[in-house]
């Protein structure tokens, strides 16, 4: 399925990226919700954290590898960070490609993502 983040593997959609491996893609949000706002994607498509089958979740930790990577790099692992999935119409995932938000870089409220 295409979509802005398909476009931003291909790479007809520039991105600021902070990480980039065969399998994982992490790029700058475009619209930063905190100071550090990375956005961390499986180049694989997936719509949504409802579409993780069994096999993605060495790719799932993967992710999770790959954010804590950044957090070091970016100089927030110590003070702290979120990693935030928006699954579905009520979580307002707008994008239907999985993505997860790494964001950091001051006191985040109750509800930031
Ligand atoms: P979500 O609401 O969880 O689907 O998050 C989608 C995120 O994608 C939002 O935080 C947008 O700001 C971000 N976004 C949309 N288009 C781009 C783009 N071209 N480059 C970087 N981030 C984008």
């Amino acid at each position: 399925m295409e979509t802005v983040f398909s476009k931003i593997i291909e790479g007809s959609i520039p991105s600021k990226k902070v990480f980039e491996n065969e399998r994982i893609l992490a790029f700058y949000d475009i619209e930063p919700a905190a100071p550090v706002h990375v956005l961390i994607i499986p180049k694989k498509f997936i719509a949504s954290m409802n579409d993780v089958a069994p096999e993605d979740l060495p790719l799932i930790g993967e992710i999770h590898a790959v954010a804590q990577q950044i957090a070091v790099e970016l100089g927030i692992a110590d003070s702290g960070y979120r990693l935030i999935n928006n699954c579905g119409p009520d979580s307002g995932q707008a994008v239907p490609h999985l993505h997860y938000h790494l964001l950091g870089g001051t006191k985040l409220g109750a509800l930031v993502g």
